[in-house]
């Protein structure tokens, strides 16, 4: 088993994922950095261990069960696992301000991807990791602003369905492993500089990364089940 805390990044090989992962493994966590693309995420992984961080690569589709399988294989043999971070993340939908970006003319199959990548895929990877925490660990479901029913106004159904199902996860996990040692917190990174969030954004990845890592590392008397941006509630 190992001393070091550990920890799951999905969607490592860039953009708030390979932050997150930079960021964590500074602060001496063992990470298990992970990426659809085995090329692109084990290149990602060697960049942080060139810079002496303990990282490792493991493939992994979050909408693949085989890969999600091979995932725990993986921790049950390093026999820790501390925290979660379900970062992976696609928006499936048409580009904003186009006709077939309203919801009338939604594509099902589009939705259905979406909701497989950022809502199930989470929901598989809950189910199968959280036993392998011992009954304490942080999950971090990296949600956006576009998941809160406050506020939907605007594109992207099939984002803004897979976000707020996501929600509804850490509130359903939360409320189970209420008598645990166990948080699961939705975070939104804000507006990212990132090949999600465009040029245009305002926030770089350190600076989106921060709130994630914060909900990742709460102390034992920390917040389970909420929504925060930059360490601070919001709405759902
Ligand atoms: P990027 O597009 O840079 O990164 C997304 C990552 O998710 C990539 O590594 C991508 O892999 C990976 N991914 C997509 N589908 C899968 C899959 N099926 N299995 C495994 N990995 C997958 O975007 P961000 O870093 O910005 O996004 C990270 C998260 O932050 C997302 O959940 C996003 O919704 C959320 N977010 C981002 C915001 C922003 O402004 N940037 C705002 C609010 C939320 P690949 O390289 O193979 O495509």
């Amino acid at each position: 088993m190992s001393d070091q805390p550990v920890a799951v990044v999905t969607g490592a090989n860039r953009g708030l994922g390979l932050e997150t992962s930079r960021r964590l493994a500074a602060l001496g966590y063992t990470v298990i950095l992970t990426a659809r693309r085995e090329p692109e995420g084990r290149a990602s992984a060697q960049v942080l261990a060139d810079a002496g961080h303990a990282v490792r690569f493991q493939p992994l589709d979050v909408t693949d069960e085989a890969s999600i399988q091979a995932l725990a294989e993986t921790v049950r043999g390093i026999g820790r696992l501390d925290v979660l971070v379900n970062n992976a993340g696609i928006v499936p939908d048409p580009k904003p301000g186009t006709e077939e970006a309203s919801v009338f003319r939604a594509d099902l199959e589009t939705v259905r991807r979406g909701m497989e990548t950022n809502a199930l895929g989470p929901l598989r990877l809950c189910q199968v990791l959280i036993p392998l925490m011992n009954g304490r660990g942080r999950v971090v479901n990296v949600s956006s602003g576009m998941g809160q029913l406050d506020e939907m106004n605007g594109c992207c159904p099939g984002y803004r369905l897979s976000k707020v199902s996501l929600n509804a996860l850490t509130r359903i996990f939360a409320d189970e492993l209420r008598e645990t040692g166990v948080k699961v917190n939705s975070v939104c990174p804000g507006w990212v500089r990132t090949n999600l969030g465009g040029e245009r954004a305002p926030l770089s990845v350190e600076e989106g990364a921060e709130g994630i890592v914060w909900a990742a590392t709460l102390p034992d008397d920390g917040p389970s089940g909420g929504f925060f941006r930059h360490g601070e509630p919001i709405p759902w």
